[in-house]
């Protein structure tokens, strides 16, 4: 630091500067340097990148170095940038990217060290330097979360749901259940209701959804802020379900009813509809059944982010009283208009039947989290149970709860209906992990819930 004559050091937390950098240091003569990463954490494959901005001159020296105590590792240095990648990003502006992990900084211990990087471009037609020092402080943290399976047993239906415990450490990691890609989050045992639990245990519900492979792979996984990972296979068995196939015929008089009335309560049905003809409504029809539908499930993804993080539920969910069940979880379902094929979706929820204005009952205890007009399920309440699990109940005639109403079993939430697709008065209902649609048969289910869910936050209560 004591080299130049003229050394001014700088270290900024500038926020989100332009180009993503988050780090910068300069100043009016000196190169501006603009550190992209890492932010705070180095672990098993942290990447170094910079750039240094020579301002409409050439940079005649780079240093990046590592310092922990008494031990200096030497980054990278323009002189010799060994496996670093130097990019020319504009005229007089260089980025560098290298691997900053534990394998390139050696003689180093996790915890806390400093980052400087240092750049100099030559001043006064060279007459003097100019120097730039930024320096950054950084969490050296290469050790992967530990994770540990308590519960066993775990058996999943496809299409349907299931639940582990687990123990994670540290407990500053973000953690859950991978079914392929798809990542349920765990909660902290406490919130579902594990007594005594210390703070590294976990709750996850997780699916093997409809379309998902019978045998996908199934892990728990946590990642630190560092971004190291683990993985440990999660020990399970899944069981094949019979999806049915089902031909719909559709008619004028059911277009003509529904395709007007959703373009009208609907914005998002009215973007999806503008470049079709008013006249054409079978096209109109199928793009409410395609487009709308897709839309409609991206909502519910969104939405099942609000879920409280603790189980709001008890026992066994409950079935709209009497009723017949008019079709089955994710019937792949084929659409014919005039003896031709004109759509294929899958039908991911029940239909149960029930007469006009039947009093529709909240399926188990939760919070309203959408009470509106929502596309292809007309009139639609969505009840979150916590920890990711919600019920919804479409097509009512009228809603009588709003968003942020606290339900109880067995409430009245509204009334039965035919709004939105439907062909007749009925309830559509399904269950929705994390906004994804999971077979209620299963939640519906005393046996079910004992033994999938119960008894795990039973046994894991006993020490
Ligand atoms: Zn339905």
């Amino acid at each position: 630091m004591s080299l130049f004559s003229k050394v001014l050091a700088l270290t900024a937390l500038a926020g989100l500067l332009a180009g993503g950098a988050y780090v910068r240091a300069g100043r009016a003569l000196g190169p501006s340097i603009d550190l992209h990463g890492p932010e705070r954490y180095v672990g098993q494959t942290s990447v170094l990148d910079f750039s240094v901005d020579a301002l409409e001159g050439t940079i005649t020296s780079v240093e990046a170095v590592l310092q922990q105590g008494e031990t200096r590792v030497p980054l990278f240095s323009l002189d010799a940038p060994g496996e670093a990648r130097v990019e020319q990003e504009t005229l007089g502006r260089i980025r560098i990217v290298r691997r900053f992990d534990r394998n390139v900084i050696t003689g180093v211990t996790e915890g806390a060290a400093q980052l400087t990087v240092t750049a100099i471009r030559p001043t006064f037609y060279g007459l003097r330097q100019a120097l730039t020092s930024l320096r950054h402080p950084l969490e050296l943290r290469f050790e992967p979360p530990r994770l540990t399976v308590l519960s066993s047993q775990h058996y999943v239906n496809h299409g349907g749901a299931e639940m582990v415990v687990y123990r994670v450490t540290p407990t500053d990691v973000e953690s859950g259940v991978l079914v392929d890609e798809q990542f349920y989050p765990g909660f902290p045992a406490t919130s579902a209701g594990i007594t005594g639990a210390d703070d590294s245990r976990r709750v996850a519900f997780f699916a093997l959804l409809h379309n998902q492979d019978l045998h996908a792979p199934m892990h728990v996984f946590a990642r630190d802020p560092a971004g190291n990972e683990t993985r440990v296979d999660l020990d399970h068995r899944t069981f094949p379900k019979n999806f049915r196939r089902r031909r719909i015929t559709v008619g004028d008089d059911f277009i003509q009813r529904v395709v007007p009335a959703i373009a009208e309560q609907s914005d998002a049905a009215r973007a999806l509809l503008s470049n079709v003809p008013e006249d054409d409504l079978v096209t109109r029809y199928v793009r409410i059944n395609t487009d709308l539908r897709q839309e409609n499930a991206e909502y519910l993804l969104a939405l099942a982010e609000k879920t409280e993080p603790r189980l709001l539920w008890q026992g066994p969910f409950r079935q709209l009283g009497n009723s017949q069940v008019e079709s089955g979880f994710a019937d792949h379902r084929t659409y014919l208009y005039d003896g031709r094929e004109i759509d294929q979706q899958v039908h991911l929820g029940f239909d149960l039947a029930a007469t006009a204005n039947v009093a529709i009952l909240a399926s188990n205890h939760g919070v309203v989290i959408h009470a509106d007009f929502l596309g292809i399920y007309g009139n639609c309440v969505v009840v979150d149970h916590g920890m990711g699990l919600q019920s919804l109940y479409a097509h009512l005639s009228s809603i009588g709860v709003q968003v942020g109403d606290a339900v109880a079993q067995g409430q009245e939430i509204g009334r039965s209906g035919m709004t939105g697709l439907a062909g007749g008065d009925h309830l559509h209902f399904t269950m929705l992990l994390h906004g994804r649609p999971v077979t209620p048969i299963e939640w519906w289910d005393p046996h079910w819930v004992e033994d999938r869910v119960a008894r795990k936050i039973a046994r894991a209560n006993t020490p």
